[in-house]
């Protein structure tokens, strides 16, 4: 075990605090990683105010998490110290269910362990990213490519994932026309990655009854005409 210096909520809608945690010695199989960065996503905040049910306290919130390797297991084969490395919002899985061995451990029918605010299959209490270390097994951390800043990159850990793997599923590309509805935290990403991908996106506002009689809409397009150029526009016309 190794105590680490960690920002922690010790009870339900308390500011979170410094504090020390403690981490699992390297397994086998482990990643010691030196956080460098972690993002804030807004599941942090729904979870320290219980906002989707009862939660385990003190919690130390945080899944996008990015940070170079310090330790290695004498199993690990994927990384070595000094690799950039992330972490996103689970850190183990059954990996024996059907799910799980066809790389969708996220939908483990035995349930994935989060990153934090859950139970490790150790039985111990797993804490997050806002913490100066994490120990992961290697199967549950990716590689940050070099040309990558590790602030820009760990946002794409939860916000860029969820966003992603969408458009990716439904072919965003170019000929495709994708709506993102809100500009918020996963909204602006999202524009983001679907222009990148070269399909032609529209953002709009949330519809309500109040606004749904006129509701700007920011407009992008990888057309030639309108490259590069964010509109604000009452259809994605451009
Ligand atoms: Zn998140
Ligand atoms: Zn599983």
């Amino acid at each position: 075990m190794t105590t680490v210096a960690a920002y922690a909520a010790p009870a339900a809608n308390a500011p979170l605090e410094r504090t020390t945690i403690e981490r699992r010695a390297v397994r086998e199989f482990d990643v010691l990683i030196d956080i460098k960065f972690a993002g804030i996503c807004h599941t942090d905040i729904h979870l320290v105010r219980e906002g989707w049910g009862q939660a385990i306290f003190p919690m130390v919130p945080g899944h996008e998490i990015a940070g170079v390797v310090s330790e290695v297991g004498p199993g690990v084969t994927k990384y070595k110290v000094g690799d950039r490395v992330g972490v996103g919002c689970m850190v183990d899985s059954c990996r024996e269910c059907e799910n799980c061995k066809a790389g969708q451990e996220q939908h483990c029918v035995r349930g994935a362990v989060q990153t934090y605010n859950a139970i490790g299959k150790d039985g111990e209490i797993t804490y997050g990213g806002y913490a100066t270390h994490v120990v992961v097994d290697e199967n549950f951390v990716v590689r940050i490519p070099d040309g990558l800043s590790l602030d820009a990159a760990a946002p794409l850990l939860c916000a860029g994932i969820t966003t992603y793997a969408p458009l990716r599923q439904w072919g965003a590309g170019p000929g495709k026309k994708v709506a993102v509805v809100g500009l918020g935290g996963l909204g602006h990403v999202g524009v983001k990655i679907a222009h990148a991908l070269g399909a032609e996106v529209t953002a709009t506002r949330p519809v309500t009854r109040r606004r749904s009689r006129s509701s700007p809409a920011l407009s992008t397009s990888s057309s030639p005409r309108c490259r590069r150029r964010w509109t604000w526009a009452p259809t994605s016309a451009c």
